[in-house]
């Protein structure tokens, strides 16, 4: 059920029958130079797309937050950059009014990783306020899937660019898609860093991605998240 069409009597109808929402969390940012600026929020809604189709009676599916931390390419055209002190807050006061409004299961998605710091503190901080948070990290949580599909993942990489062609192919300049496999040879933090290791705004091998590649991610890691959701129903929380 997605929050955006309901009105307030259809969205008071739901309170307290269903206690599970899903906040997708995305970027502008970015991606190589042949991936859209929104691929961080278009992959989210993807996932949750899928999961409407599945589960849409049983979860309640947030706006999407567009604008996220972006630090590394923030150099690159197209980037939109909100701090991580403003963003946690962010995330924290929508996770709190749907705590308050009987939403007990807070599910954070996000798409990008640089918004990990602010989410994991937030989470903290919603649970601490009594919420239960489950986080989710699609390319990290779900990498093993995703190699049993793909060769390789990277920022615009086989991974994501096969994504977004699942979701926005029109959008996608498959004749711009390059590989870059520079990496730091540490975790090494200076201004405009990403040009350097970002060559093109890109990690990984774009030219391996296809449309075929990305429904088959979104669909194994949507049934995951949708996996994880029953256990966590069922509060079968540990292996
Ligand atoms: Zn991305």
């Amino acid at each position: 059920m997605k929050m955006i069409y309901l009105n307030q009597a259809k969205f008071k109808e739901i309170q307290g029958k269903i206690d599970t929402v899903i906040i997708p969390i995305g970027t502008i940012e970015a991606h190589g130079e042949h991936l859209p600026l929104g691929t961080d929020v278009l992959i989210p809604e993807g996932l949750v797309e899928r999961i409407e189709v599945k589960m849409g009676d049983r979860v309640l599916i947030a706006p999407t937050v567009n604008y996220g931390h972006v630090w590394t390419l923030a150099a690159y055209p197209g980037s939109v950059n909100i701090s991580t002190e403003i963003l946690t807050k962010y995330i924290y006061e929508i996770g709190k009014s749907l705590i308050d409004a009987g939403f007990t299961n807070i599910v954070l998605l996000n798409g990008h990783g640089g918004n990990i710091p602010a989410i994991t503190t937030a989470g903290e901080m919603l649970a601490d306020y009594g919420g239960q948070v489950i986080t989710f990290n699609w390319w990290i949580d779900f990498r093993e899937e995703i190699l049993e599909i793909c060769e390789g993942q990277g920022h615009a990489g086989e991974d994501e660019t096969s994504a977004v062609l699942a979701v926005a192919e029109p959008y996608c300049d498959m004749s711009l898609a390059k590989a870059n496999n520079k990496k730091l040879i540490a975790n090494i933090k200076r201004k405009n860093i990403g040009k350097i290791s970002y060559e093109h705004a890109l990690s990984g091998d774009a030219t391996k991605a296809s449309r075929e590649k990305g429904e088959r991610i979104l669909e194994r890691v949507a049934e995951r998240m949708m996996e994880i959701l029953e256990e966590v129903w069922k509060d079968n929380i540990v292996e």
